[in-house]
């Protein structure tokens, strides 16, 4: 008997022992889960298992003056069956959570006001103060002008330096590109957006560095403008009109190794979203404004230079995979702005009424595209 109460001692002292090895194994590989959400005074806040690594902030602004405040928490993950709680709370529209890769939580805020943002992350708790910049009446035209001021947008006038783009004679689409893109930037300073430009001058600029600019300067809007030209010299004639790209899923070999880059990390963990359907992928997000920015410069393009212009071809808004896209971190789009080799369009382009009702409608579109377009 006693002999007996021994071994099962023993055989419970193993038990415990391998609790305990298995507890550290996992403890080691914890993946950091989300717990909960809370609005408090204020305040919203996320608890989390364990410690909070690294937060990651940025907008995007939607149609209709929604903006939508992200915050990426790296290492964290969404056990399945959770979510965020559903909150209400002034003038926000919703609250979501999802993951969005398997090292990376997305929480997604969204509103019509513009947040003063100023996270915080101690331990195991990240704090968002759901503060809006100003409680004020948003009628008041110089406040609108204040905010949209915050909107900024970077232009980048195609090709530069030994890089001349499309020609037809002396007539260069890298010159052509800059003037349309040098009046597109007084447009949009006069109806108070901040603008930047990929290059100011006949220099060369690399791809990359463009969007990568953009991204940098937290741009809220990259539009890449250019000239088109014909296939073929027999064809000069036919070719002709505007047209307006958008970077979509890649269908050629050359775009898909591009977005495949690009892509990765947004498509890790896909199965969380069809299982908790909770977050689209911003990369989605991105297409489908970029789309609807794509719509409103087209049309506001067109007749601003129908008005003075006779036959001039409405090319539509179509996908591509235009290199200078890839890699943009905001509704980014490409804009032909007529056919450098056709006899007409040629001559359009280097009149400067063409280029400034060119400017004109492409600052119309994205005014309209901000939904800013009340004062
Ligand atoms: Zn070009």
């Amino acid at each position: 008997m006693e002999k007996k109460i021994l071994k099962t001692n023993r055989f419970f002292k193993k038990i415990i022992l391998s609790f305990i090895l298995l507890f550290f194994s996992t403890a080691l590989f914890a993946e950091n889960d989300f717990i909960k959400s809370q609005i408090r005074q204020g305040e919203l806040k996320l608890y989390f298992s364990s410690d909070i690594e690294r937060v990651t902030y940025f907008s995007i602004p939607t149609k209709e003056g929604v903006t939508k405040y992200v915050y990426d928490i790296h290492g964290a993950t969404l056990p399945l069956e959770k979510g965020i709680s559903h909150h209400s709370f002034r003038n926000i529209e919703s609250f979501k959570i999802g993951q969005n890769s398997s090292t990376k939580l997305r929480m997604v805020i969204q509103s019509k006001q513009k947040f003063k943002e100023n996270h915080t992350f101690v331990g195991k708790v990240l704090t968002i103060p759901l503060i809006h910049e100003k409680n004020g009446n948003l009628q008041k035209s110089n406040e609108i002008r204040r905010s949209k001021k915050q909107y900024i947008v970077v232009i980048d006038a195609g090709h530069g330096g030994r890089d001349a783009g499309a020609s037809k004679d002396d007539i260069k689409e890298k010159q052509v590109v800059l003037s349309v893109a040098k009046k597109l930037k007084k447009q949009l300073q006069r109806r108070g957006y901040m603008v930047y430009m990929t290059r100011d001058d006949d220099k060369f600029v690399n791809l990359p560095n463009r969007t990568e600019f953009a991204n940098k300067k937290k741009a809220n809007i990259f539009i890449s403008i250019h000239a088109n030209a014909a296939p073929t010299k027999q064809v000069a004639n036919i070719f002709k009109g505007i047209e307006v790209y958008y970077l979509s899923p890649a269908r050629t070999e050359r775009a898909k190794k591009a977005a495949e880059k690009e892509n990765a990390v947004m498509l890790e963990g896909k199965d969380f979203y069809i299982k908790n359907e909770y977050l689209s992928l911003l990369n989605r997000e991105k297409i489908v404004e970029s789309h609807k920015l794509g719509l409103d410069v087209r049309g506001n393009m067109l007749s601003n230079v129908r008005s003075a212009y006779n036959n001039v071809e409405d090319g539509g808004v179509k996908t591509a995979n235009f290199w200078v896209l890839v890699g943009a971190q905001m509704p980014a789009i490409l804009v032909e702005t007529g056919y450098i080799t056709h006899p007409q369009e040629s001559q359009n382009l280097v009149e400067s009424k063409y280029q400034y009702l060119l400017a004109k409608g492409i600052a119309q579109g994205i005014e309209h595209y901000l939904g800013n377009k009340h004062y």
